[in-house]
């Protein structure tokens, strides 16, 4: 069944070959136990290899059932082994993370027969060997012969019809290596076996044929005493060992080097730690500031300005402001009108904006560009007051909420349009310039009661002013009268700004919306703003004054009741403020750029102002932490690489059972993929621990920042696939080395 046909084999030693074989010939036959004898060196090792297809000749032919195998490809090579060979070694080479049971089962794994009758049959040859006790226990617990049956019981497992042995029993005692003899030559009956050995007593004993080899020729053959059997040519069936075997292997082979394994995975695990914190905090900020978004900035009004700049024209953001059809050589005007969109409040929009629906929002206030004249008294004497050193204005949140703004450190909120708070901070600090303003001496102590009942007056047009000649002057002279018979304010509360909106606010005094209405009415109807609403020139200095300059003069007086200068929407939720802007633009719709209306959602741009933010420092991070994944990558690639000189000998023993250079790399693969598995997971478990003292470290520095670290499940699953993934590629070319490594060498490492 076998002809080896003129072999020769030359090793390559130096830039000379060594003929370790010089054209042997034999017929082997089925039924025959052949001894091969001869001194060391004589290249018996060599022939068994070659007739094994572990080695490949370097001429000749061998020639299996009639085939020639001048053709075989590697994988009929792999099969060839896997179907029709059974190896016996001297030294057993059984794998030691293996229990002896997948041992046996190994050589019908990569055949790919199904797990349960793999196991059947695994158990039958341990039973027929005798080891049917031992199958669970691992090799490394039996004795020299106990280890060679379970070689034998492998060798016999896909019932091949050759079995190799190669010197079977040269490490074991004269009575237990009769014993194995006594097995092979019972379990090779109706086999073919060639049997190494350098002991002539065993091959006269057992062998039916003894062929002798010296210097790499055939110097003795007893000849064939069986009648040759008919060649009917020669069709292995292929191999091929599926993943989850190659898993099983390497994680049985991890589990023996936990330890190492453990600090590799917690070394690479480092990067994942790293960008999993990273990504966990910028979740758990931008967490955080849709909440804030949601509960304190959603108070901000829409504003719509007269006046609205234009996003993208900002000379800030100039990068994107490149004109149309500029060349490159050109120098490029830059005017700031451009940058500003004039809304026009026309009757439409006015009417447009009071159809809006009264359920989205909570408050509308229109603001004309009324300057108020205010009056306190310093030491008992009346003065005016600079309204913007007194931070005079409305407040800019919804006035029904006030008290979730704002803390009452005495008095009261105001209850009308005649009370008024003082807005300190929470350290009760308030602006020089406010104090002076108030009337007070700012070098000298003020305590709450100083302040509380303070009255303020808001002179009204027809006291303050008087007509001379045709021109309108302020009636200073006499600013008692004007303060009696105007308009009495009083301070009645010290409030601190505790909501996060309203600490975008001055501090200062801050009226309800209504005083305003209140004063324009009472001075509509003023000499000074019917004599300037009928007059082209300024009631000032009688100078001309163009419709643009009357429309502010107008204004400034309070005389203007129609078209306002801003417009202040104030709701209560997120939605609603959606639905107000839905609402603009819908009036919008089918207009011309310059009919169109602008609004400015400031609640909106500081959360995207503070996102963009986070975005950008989360990206920084994440790459600076990433460079560690590549690092662990690396990493990853030299522990396999010392996995694979490690398993040489297991390299060698999935060879010499068929498997394929393609199941090697499969199981170093799956090494890789098993510890980038564990370092990710690894790593996760410890981000998420790692969260809460972050959280509580955090804490200390702001209430706010109480989940300032906040996993994100998608997160986490995306890093434990990376990890796996990076890994791979790490274990990848290790996994090729050993993919192509020699079997024959890699048999012999020790
Ligand atoms: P043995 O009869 O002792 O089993 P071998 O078949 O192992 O002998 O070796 C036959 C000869 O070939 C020896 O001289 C050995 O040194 C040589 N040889 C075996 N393998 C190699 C190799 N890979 N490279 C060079 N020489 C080799
Ligand atoms: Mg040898």
């Amino acid at each position: 069944m076998l002809v080896l046909k003129d072999i020769i084999k030359d090793y390559p030693v130096g830039d000379r070959q060594f003929r370790a074989l010089n054209k042997v010939n034999m017929e082997l036959h089925k039924g025959e136990f052949v001894a091969i004898l001869g001194p060391s060196g004589c290249g018996k090792t060599t022939t068994l290899n070659i007739v094994g297809g572990l080695d490949r000749y370097t001429s000749g032919d061998l020639i299996i059932n009639g085939t020639s195998t001048r053709d075989f490809k590697e994988k009929d090579w792999d099969a060839y082994r896997n179907n029709s060979i059974g190896f016996v070694f001297q030294s057993y080479n059984l794998i030691n993370h293996l229990s002896v049971l997948d041992n046996v089962e190994l050589g019908m794994t990569l055949s790919g027969v199904a797990p349960k009758e793999r196991k059947e049959r695994a158990i039958k040859v341990l039973k027929r060997v005798g080891l049917e006790n031992q199958i669970h226990k691992s090799p490394t617990k039996l004795s020299g012969g106990e280890k060679q049956r379970v070689a034998i019981a492998r060798a016999l497992l896909n019932d091949p019809d050759i079995i190799l042995a190669d010197e079977p029993t040269g490490a074991l005692d004269s009575s237990t290596a009769h014993e194995i003899l006594n097995l092979i030559k019972e379990v090779g009956k109706d086999k073919l076996i060639i049997m190494v050995t350098h002991a002539r007593m065993y091959a006269d004993e057992y062998a039916s044929r003894t062929i002798e080899l010296k210097d790499g020729e055939i110097v003795h053959d007893t000849g064939s005493t069986v009648e040759a059997d008919k060649n009917e040519g020669y069709e292995p069936n292929k191999t091929a060992m599926n993943f989850w075997t190659a898993l099983k292997l390497s994680f049985n082979n991890l589990r023996t080097k936990k330890f190492r394994t453990t600090i590799t995975a917690l070394a690479s695990s480092i990067g994942i730690i790293g960008v999993g914190l990273v990504l966990s905090i910028s979740n758990g900020f931008s967490r955080q500031l849709d909440e804030v978004e949601q509960d304190q900035l959603v108070g901000l009004p829409i504003l719509i300005g007269r006046e609205e700049m234009q996003i993208g024209f900002d000379r800030a953001g100039a990068t994107s402001y490149i004109p149309e059809g500029a060349e490159e050589n050109e120098i490029v005007v830059y005017d700031p009108d451009m940058a500003v969109h004039t809304n026009l409040f026309t009757e439409n929009f006015l009417n447009h904006l009071a159809l809006l629906n009264e359920d989205v929002y909570t408050n509308m206030h229109f603001e004309y560009g009324y300057t108020p004249t205010l009056i306190t008294e310093r030491d008992g004497v009346p003065e005016i007051v600079e309204l913007q050193d007194l931070g005079f204005s409305t407040f800019i949140v919804p006035e029904e909420e006030l008290g979730e703004y704002y803390t009452v450190k005495a008095g009261t909120l105001p209850q009308n349009q005649y009370e008024v708070v003082l807005q300190m901070d929470e350290w009760n600090v308030v602006e020089k310039e406010v104090i002076e303003a108030l009337g007070y001496d700012s070098t000298e102590t003020l305590y709450y009661e100083d302040v509380l009942g303070k009255e303020l007056y808001v002179a009204l047009n027809d006291d303050l002013y008087i007509e001379q000649g045709g021109i309108f002057l302020p009636n200073y002279g006499e600013l008692e009268t004007v303060a009696d018979n105007g308009v009495t304010v009083t301070i009645v509360g010290l409030v601190e700004a505790t909501g996060d909106t309203v600490q975008y606010s001055n501090g200062g005094i801050k009226y309800l919306y209504e005083l305003k209405t209140t004063l324009l009415q009472a001075n509509a109807g003023s000499t000074i703003c019917t004599t300037q609403l009928n007059s082209d020139t300024s009631i000032f200095d009688l100078t001309n004054v163009t419709e643009e300059q009357k429309e502010m003069l107008l204004s400034f007086l309070g005389c203007n009741t129609s078209n306002p200068f801003l417009i202040q929407i104030y709701t209560d939720s997120v939605e609603h403020k959606e639905a107000i802007k839905n609402h603009i633009a819908v009036y919008n719709e089918g207009k011309d750029v310059d009919d169109k209306i602008f609004e400015t959602d400031l609640a909106e741009a500081i959360g995207e102002t503070l996102g963009t933010l986070i975005t950008s420092v989360s990206v920084v991070l994440t790459a600076f932490a990433s460079i560690s994944l590549v690092v662990s990558s690396v990493m990853i690639g030299v522990i396999i690489y010392i996995s694979v000189l490690e398993r040489t000998k297991e390299i060698g023993i999935i060879r010499s059972l068929g498997g394929r250079k393609k199941d090697i790399s499969r199981v170093f693969n799956a090494e890789s993929v098993i510890i980038g598995a564990f370092a990710g997971l690894l790593g996760i478990a410890i981000t998420f621990v790692l969260t809460f003292p972050i959280n509580s470290i955090a804490v200390n520095y702001d209430e706010s920042l109480a989940n300032v670290a906040q996993v994100n499940v998608l997160h986490l699953i995306l890093l434990v696939i990376a990890s796996t993934i990076l890994t791979f590629i790490g274990g990848f070319i290790p996994s090729r080395i050993a993919a192509k490594k020699d079997p024959v060498e890699a048999l012999r490492v020790d």
